[in-house]
């Protein structure tokens, strides 16, 4: 059985005493309210990762993780944070090729690759983004931006490798608009995804590979995405900055 994961993405969002108050709310929610097996992952900014595991304790539904990490482990590249600092802390999980870091930050495929190889190279989990945006949505060209983003991002990688990654499906045009993808939508492309892993890896590898669903996800529409045969979560924006939309999110799998 797969991982059931669902991840917050607070984006450069809240200042240190909000993102306290925040991920304490979050923490004692989950808490009190998940019972079942799914992992609940919040992904702060840097200034917050540190002391989150002061507050989270011994608790270990929730899992702490960061938005980006550098593609090399150290050295003059200012004002950039490594995957060696990042676990330097436990962080566990890594966002990796978000849209937003492939738009405004010209992230590529290749230089997704190195950063993947050296996440995974200091036992960090990347959580692996691809997505479309509107116009190769509407030009039909969407099943090949998302395998080539998916086969040049991480099908360099061996499937010990590979197994470790967790992938975020996020359709551009649903992040952050609240237009989300139906359900049928994304379940056509989670399966796709799945497939292209099999033909890569094998069945067993891609049965394994938990394939998050992300793009104006909220509790009210939780529950459809996540029944999906392919989704196994969420990577939640805006939703994820509330606590109590947050874990409700995350009780569609209670
Ligand atoms: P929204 O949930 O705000 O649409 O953002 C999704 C996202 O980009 C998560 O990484």
């Amino acid at each position: 059985m797969r991982k059931k994961i669902v991840a917050g993405n607070w984006k450069m969002n809240k200042d240190f005493n909000e993102g306290v108050s925040l991920f304490s709310e979050v923490i004692n929610m989950v808490n009190d309210e998940i019972i079942g097996n799914q992992q609940v992952v919040v992904c702060a900014p840097f200034i917050h990762l540190n002391s989150l595991f002061g507050l989270k304790k011994g608790y270990d539904k929730v899992s702490v993780g960061a938005q980006n990490s550098h593609q090399e482990e150290s050295g003059a590249y200012t004002g950039e944070i490594s995957a060696v600092m990042l676990k330097s802390i436990n962080v566990e999980y890594v966002i990796l090729g978000h849209s937003e870091r492939r738009q405004y930050f010209g992230e590529d495929n290749a230089l997704l690759a190195k950063k993947t190889d050296i996440a995974l190279k200091h036992g960090l989990k990347p959580i692996f983004c691809i997505g479309e945006t509107l116009s190769e949505r509407e030009s039909g060209e969407y099943f090949n931006i998302v395998k080539s983003q998916l086969a040049e991002g991480t099908f360099h990688l061996s499937p010990d490798e590979f197994s470790k990654l967790v992938i975020a499906y996020e359709p551009v045009w649903a992040i952050g608009t609240g237009v989300t993808a139906s359900s049928a939508q994304a379940q056509e492309i989670h399966a796709f995804i799945r497939k292209e892993i099999a033909a890569k890896y094998g069945q067993s590898v891609a049965d394994e590979t938990t394939i998050l669903y992300g793009g104006s996800c909220n509790p009210k529409n939780a529950d459809e995405l996540f029944s999906q045969a392919d989704i196994d979560g969420g990577l939640i924006g805006g939703a994820s900055l509330k606590s109590r939309d947050f874990v409700d999110i995350a009780k569609a799998f209670n």
